[in-house]
């Protein structure tokens, strides 16, 4: 008999976790996943923050087949002139404070963190960085070094010296700060955590520390980007500018596409002494970026950004449930508390069976992710809350 795509998909893909989650895609619509037999599935997840506008926008879609028929890989990034990498930077630059006006395009997020890491210390002549406990900020070793959890760095060290790690949202974590640093990373919305805000005045402590040390104050945007918590960047939400800022995820509109952005003082480091301080062979495609840019004037020239808010405030009014201990996030950046891991896998499970993708967080196993498509109307939240509301009766 043929072996189905299940079993091959076993015998020929690496596996990240022992017991795949192995939902089969075979198509997507608007805010659905599609399965092979029918199913239809609503996505509370968007491929963790991707999907900002939901699937086969056919304005990114056209995009994507207008540059494809134009050229695909030229050059290693940099060096050549390319009209999708220059409109998309320039848009990008437009709705940014004047401070951040110099993009460097990469793959993903985790090289984002790398390039901006280097760039960190190149720029200030200093070895050492500052992050925080429960932080995600990729999987390759330098960002694996930033992150902060212990249980995920297991058996994967050594990493690089000079690392600390302070609490998220205690400002006596700024002590941590020295003459030392080269940078602090911090997320503006604590993703993995389990979507945990940053308090104004946590921000504002690290904005006067590092002014004070010449360390750079970096903002991780790659989950709460590209209008997630109802700004374009979170870092509007706290009133203060970052030295820079690294981008993924949504910023590729589905496709590769990550970016880290500071001034041209800053970034005209990684070109000199030695020349091609970072480089990248297909770090800002044109492809990614004609998606990208597509989906940024979506974006920009639209409401979606603004009416997350809105939608914010519809879950929250109907997750109302004795088991709910609690919802945090901003926009649609939110994790829905249900108290123990084991009531979390089982409404989660329950959702998935009917037609509702979620998940949980790396570093918080109790509360599920709800982070939707943008364009999630009122109607498919309604439908996305009477199934969590069901599976936590059943659990
Ligand atoms: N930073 C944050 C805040 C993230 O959420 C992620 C991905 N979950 C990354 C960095 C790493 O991005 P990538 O998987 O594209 O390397």
């Amino acid at each position: 008999m043929k072996e189905t795509l299940r079993q091959r998909f076993k015998q020929v893909l690496a596996p990240t976790s022992e017991e795949p989650m192995g939902i089969e895609i075979a198509g997507s619509e608007g805010n659905y996943l599609l399965g092979p037999k029918g199913e239809k599935y609503l996505d509370l997840i968007s491929g963790i923050s991707v999907s900002n506008l939901g699937h086969q926008n056919e304005r990114i879609k056209t995009a994507i087949k207008d540059q494809v028929d134009n050229y695909l890989h030229t050059m290693v990034y940099g060096e050549y002139i390319q009209a999708p990498q220059v409109m998309l930077a320039e848009k990008l630059t437009q709705h940014l404070p004047e401070e951040l006006n110099s993009v460097y395009f990469v793959n993903s997020g985790s090289e984002a963190i790398e390039g901006a890491m280097k760039m960190a210390k190149k720029v200030t002549g200093k070895t050492d960085f500052v992050a925080f406990k429960n932080a995600y900020h990729g999987s390759t070793h330098g960002a694996l070094s930033l992150m902060g959890s212990e249980y995920f760095t297991d058996g994967y060290g050594p990493f690089l010296p000079g690392i600390s790690h302070g609490v998220y949202n205690d400002p006596n974590s700024v002590d941590l700060i020295t003459e030392k640093t080269a940078a602090v990373f911090v997320e503006p919305i604590q993703g993995e955590a389990g979507a945990i805000p940053a308090k104004i005045a946590f921000i504002s402590a690290l904005r006067r520390r590092t002014r004070e040390t010449g360390s750079l104050l970096i903002f991780d945007e790659i989950q709460s980007g590209m209008g997630r918590t109802g700004k374009l960047f979170a870092f509007e939400h706290h009133g203060i500018v970052p030295d820079a800022i690294t981008i993924a995820k949504a910023f590729g509109g589905g496709m590769p596409l990550g970016a880290f952005i500071s001034s041209q003082n800053n970034m005209k480091h990684l070109s000199r002494e030695p020349v091609l301080g970072h480089i990248t062979t297909f770090g800002g495609h044109p492809v990614s970026c004609a998606a990208s840019l597509a989906s940024l004037n979506i974006l920009t020239e639209s409401t979606i950004i603004r009416d997350a808010i809105y939608k914010e405030s519809i879950f929250r009014k109907l997750l109302v449930h004795p088991k709910i201990k609690g919802i945090s996030g901003k926009g649609l950046l939110l994790s829905l508390d249900l108290g123990t891991p084991a009531i979390n896998h089982k409404v989660i499970d329950y959702c998935i069976a009917n037609g509702v993708i979620t998940d949980w967080f790396l570093f918080n196993e109790h509360s599920m992710r709800i982070a939707p498509p943008l364009t999630i109307t009122k109607e498919e939240i309604e439908d996305a809350c009477e199934t969590i509301l069901k599976g936590l009766i059943l659990s």
